[in-house]
């Protein structure tokens, strides 16, 4: 390519299965690096795989790019001038140039069954390269047999050479071809193969470069020779590193190669979500992992993609011989599986304090739905009251799923003791001492704001000689029942004056405290 062409970049699912991190990281570095170079992001989907390929995993793909944000130029539901964007309804433009691959004689029909074919492969000791056995049937034999309608599939007939593909993060990686053999192009249920289709509609679609996974560098020589074949220019190839998991082995079903969409339902927001797939392989060089969304599209850089593998510390790591299937699990159990230290996590608090409280509130809504403590009224992204209340928590979010348990926190007035030790802490020391002045002090006073409460806790600190933990453990054990949570100022700001009374004196009766 040269520097005045529009860089267009292109996602190419094959539809067989959800959209998972390792796809959605490709699609993503497809996605970055259009349009850091202000060019267009094509999405694809390659479904020649009969067998495999589901509309309902087409309907995933692109619900998941969508809650992501990747929006496509060109694709499916989007149209565009080299549509259609899937090659299912492509097959008559393959036949067009399979036609001419045959014409020339850099393709042939072989006729050989699967039966043979694995028959021959058994006796011989090569290492499943085909043997050549159709590679050069006269022209009256394969007219018998195509009267005879015996079905065949179409071979590349591979030229024997040395190749070398400039990678943009693999750098210079070297091939032998004759490795290959004649590799079938077309199935005898005249759908082509994908490495054959991919070069096809690369072509067509004006595709300058192939970003996608290391997995697929053994594709690329293959793909090279058709490319030559067919006289197409190349499109500048980067094959970006694999993704491990937290035990440094690679993502499978069990290590958390869980559908995107999971990332939603456990709540975590997209731009956080994104921002943290980027870094997968990928730093800036001010090494700032915090990257909002309008930044990672100006300075995303696939030639700064690492060749080291990747860690996806979203995951703990699982016990020896713990077998766990991360796909079947609901989301409630993944959650527990979820490393609490990951590096996603700690970006989502980031993103969860950041973003725009409006937007904030419109997407942590559906996480309450099923809370039976907190009252409709504010299940609803326009309630003032929720705004608050979400305004004052999210410091403690990692997950929009975690506001739940903090929000009915404000509508639960029947509070008992999570366990015996948090009673302990009224009951051991001074707790009750510092339980009963702190009801009192706050009886006579009229505080307001957060400030109020807190020159309130001084107070009681004062007239009871406690201090530190001493202190602020028997408040929080009296007025939430709980030993941990929101910054007790805050939430009694936002209880007000009376349900934080009402709410001792519930918790207190429990341990025969009367106020
Ligand atoms: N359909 C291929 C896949 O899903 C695309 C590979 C490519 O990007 O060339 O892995």
């Amino acid at each position: 390519m040269n520097d005045k062409m529009k860089v267009r970049t292109r996602f190419a699912p094959s539809p067989s299965g959800f959209l998972h991190v390792g796809g959605a990281r490709t699609a993503l570095f497809n996605y970055l690096y259009a349009k850091a170079k202000g060019g267009d992001f094509i999405l694809r989907i390659e479904d020649t795989d009969k067998e495999r390929s589901t509309d309902s995993s087409i309907h995933t793909i692109l619900e998941s790019m969508k809650w992501l944000g990747m929006d496509w130029d060109e694709g499916p539901e989007k149209g565009g001038e080299y549509a259609p964007y899937k090659q299912s309804e492509r097959i008559e433009i393959y036949q067009k140039y399979t036609e001419k691959l045959l014409a020339e004689d850099k393709a042939y029909r072989c006729f050989c069954t699967p039966e043979e074919l694995e028959d021959r492969k058994q006796k011989s000791d090569s290492i499943g390269i085909y043997d050549g056995k159709c590679s050069h049937l006269s022209g009256e034999e394969i007219e018998t047999k195509l009267t005879n309608k015996i079905p065949f599939s179409i071979r590349f007939r591979t030229p024997a050479k040395k190749l070398v593909v400039d990678d943009l993060i693999q750098g210079k990686v070297k091939f032998e071809t004759k490795l290959l053999g004649d590799f079938v192009i077309v199935k005898s249920d005249n759908f082509p193969t994908y490495n054959y289709a991919v070069v096809v509609d690369d072509y067509l679609m004006k595709i300058t470069h192939v970003i996608r996974g290391v997995g697929h560098l053994p594709n690329t020589p293959r793909q090279v020779v058709i490319h030559e074949a067919l006289g197409f220019e190349l499109p500048v190839y980067a094959h970006v590193s694999e993704i491990v998991g937290t035990d440094g082995k690679k993502l499978s079903k069990r290590a958390g190669a869980t559908s995107i969409l999971a990332f939603r339902d456990l709540g975590y927001l997209p731009e956080c979500f994104m921002n943290y797939m980027s870094l997968l392989g990928w730093m800036p060089e001010d090494e700032q992992e915090y990257i909002p969304q309008d930044k990672l599209k100006q300075i995303f850089d696939v030639k700064k993609c690492s060749k080291s593998p990747a860690t996806f510390d979203v995951f703990k790591k699982l016990k020896e011989g713990e077998q766990v299937d991360f796909n079947s699990l609901d989301i409630n159990s993944l959650a527990e599986f979820l490393n609490p230290k990951s590096k996603l996590n700690w970006l989502s608090n980031k993103y969860i304090r950041d973003v725009d409280l409006d937007y904030l509130v419109k997407t942590l809504v559906p996480f309450l739905k099923n809370d039976q403590t907190i009252p409709d009224r504010v299940k609803d992204a326009s309630s003032e009251e929720l705004k608050s209340i979400v305004d004052s928590i999210r410091v403690y979010l990692d997950r929009l799923s975690q506001a739940p348990d903090y929000i009915s926190e404000f509508f639960n007035n029947e509070i008992y003791f999570e366990n015996a030790e948090t009673k302990e802490l009224i009951l051991n020391g001074n707790g009750r001492l510092v339980s009963s002045k702190f009801f009192e002090i706050i009886k006579s006073e009229t505080p307001s704001s957060p400030d109020d409460y807190k020159s309130m806790i001084s107070k009681t600190s004062e007239e009871t000689g406690e201090k530190g933990k001493n202190l602020f453990m028997p408040i929080r054990a009296i007025t939430t029942g709980k030993s941990h949570g929101l910054e007790l100022p805050v939430l009694f700001c936002l209880l007000g004056k009376d349900k934080l009374l009402q709410r001792m004196k519930f918790i207190g009766k429990q341990i025969e405290l009367e106020f």
